[in-house]
């Protein structure tokens, strides 16, 4: 199948516009914020709202969206990831919407982030409970239809929802909630449902601390007796055997495939996160006097040119593997194995070479002085979430050898 990574001129103007932003807007307040664990950063998200948003200002024209939107990615979490997952825009739950929803549908929840007026919005995707994440088909929240209403009503309990303060509470956003009509069908029965911020019955309990990407809001969400109109389940009701090939009819594997254009971003996130590590590290050992000679041969090589080399192999595999699977998307083509492999690099990549970066460095990569230890910090969660590493290399290798879920697990 013939490739090209070369990046067309809207791509690169785009790329230099994000590389800016990430400079000037996200770099300044990258550690108050993860200090400030769940703290609004309201200067960050005002200004994308408000200027972020429409990217760079006379950009020519490009057919290559999903290409610029992980070009984008990168960028803006070499900056700071967790700022990133707090930007104000549909997220994962747009995916959904788009992965899942009908046009009207996509037309009818999109709008609030189409307006060019209003308050800044977010949009998040809820399908983790207690007992249910990587084994996505066994949930317990339900959907219960109210012929007397035309209503569906949910309950249950969803956590580690990214964005999901801001898209609970703040009226325009959405929550995409995943629930099943029939816990004895299995997949068949799992729809997704578009949650307005503000419906009765959705109740925030509250926000998880963590590790890194500490700027990012990670909800708890309660569902009690909570109705959303007939229209608000993505695609259709009937619970049958899935065609993933009809549009409005995905059900379960519509849901799914919000994967397919969510994890070559993730991906691309990591990437960021691991660029931002290795670019410091090299520039601060050539202020030690210490330059790398990539043309050494490898005999010659001193231990750290070899780590850095490995590392920059890394990052540029991660990399290619993650515009392969973005080009596909773009193109239309089924990328469900590729973005699996960029995604499983990427996070194992991003985890090494942030490590990495903070051993060579030693104490002054320990220190909070630098950011260097903050992206070790926000690193991980690329091989946690969006599926962890292992899920991830699990169905690259069903793809590869044509198994099915229920045979190979
Ligand atoms: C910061 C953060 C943000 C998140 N954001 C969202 C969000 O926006 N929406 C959302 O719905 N969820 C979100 N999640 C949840 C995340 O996607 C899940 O935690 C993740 O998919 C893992 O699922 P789990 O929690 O059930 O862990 P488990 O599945 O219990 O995993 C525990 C360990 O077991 C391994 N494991 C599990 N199954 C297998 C298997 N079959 N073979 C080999 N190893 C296996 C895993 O790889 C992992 O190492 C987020 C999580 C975090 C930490």
């Amino acid at each position: 199948m013939p490739i090209s990574f070369e990046p067309s001129e809207g791509s690169l103007v785009a790329q230099a516009h994000y590389r800016k932003v990430a400079l000037e807007q996200m770099r300044p307040i990258s550690r108050r914020y993860d200090v400030e664990e769940h703290a609004l950063p309201r200067e960050w998200v005002d200004y994308w709202w408000k200027e972020g948003r429409w990217g760079a200002k006379g950009a020519p024209a490009s057919n290559d969206g999903f290409i610029t939107v992980c070009l984008q990615a990168e960028q803006l979490c070499w900056g700071d990831a967790g700022l990133y997952l707090r930007m104000p825009t549909p997220a994962l739950g747009g995916s959904a919407v788009g992965a899942a929803g009908t046009k009207e549908q996509q037309a009818k929840f999109m709008a609030g982030f189409r307006a060019l007026e209003g308050q800044p919005i977010w949009g998040a995707m809820a399908i983790t409970e207690p007992q249910a994440g990587s084994d996505a088909a066994a949930i317990e929240t339900t959907a219960e239809y109210d012929p007397a209403t035309e209503e569906w009503i949910l309950n249950g309990t969803k956590i580690f929802c990214t964005a999901g303060e801001g898209a609970s509470t703040v009226p325009g956003g959405f929550v995409v909630v995943w629930a099943t009509l029939d816990k004895s069908a299995g997949r068949a029965a799992i729809k997704s449902f578009v949650v307005p911020a503000g419906t009765k019955g959705m109740e925030l309990i509250g926000c998880e601390k963590k590790l890194g990407i500490r700027a990012s809001d990670t909800a708890t969400l309660r569902f009690e007796n909570c109705r959303v109109p007939k229209d608000n389940l993505l695609g259709r009701a009937e619970v049958k055997k899935q065609d993933p090939t009809r549009t409005g009819d995905k059900g379960f594997m519509g849901a799914m495939a919000t994967y397919d254009a969510s994890r070559p971003i993730v991906a691309a996130m990591a990437t960021g996160v691991g660029r931002a590590s290795l670019e410091f590290l090299i520039e601060e050992l050539a202020r030690q006097g210490i330059q790398i000679r990539y043309d050494a041969p490898p005999r010659e090589r001193t231990a750290i040119e070899k780590d850095v080399v490995e590392m920059e192999a890394d990052l540029q595999a991660a990399r290619l593997l993650t515009w392969r699977a973005a080009w596909m998307m773009n193109k239309g083509k089924p990328n469900n194995l590729e973005a699996s492999m960029a995604k499983a690099k990427a996070g194992l990549a991003v985890t090494k070479i942030t490590q990495k970066a903070v051993q060579i460095l030693g104490p002054i990569g320990y220190s909070k002085k630098l950011l260097v230890e903050k992206w070790m910090r926000d690193a991980k969660i690329n091989d946690i979430y969006e599926g962890t590493q292992q899920i991830n290399q699990l169905i690259v290798a069903r793809r590869i050898l044509d198994y099915s879920s229920a045979v190979l697990r």
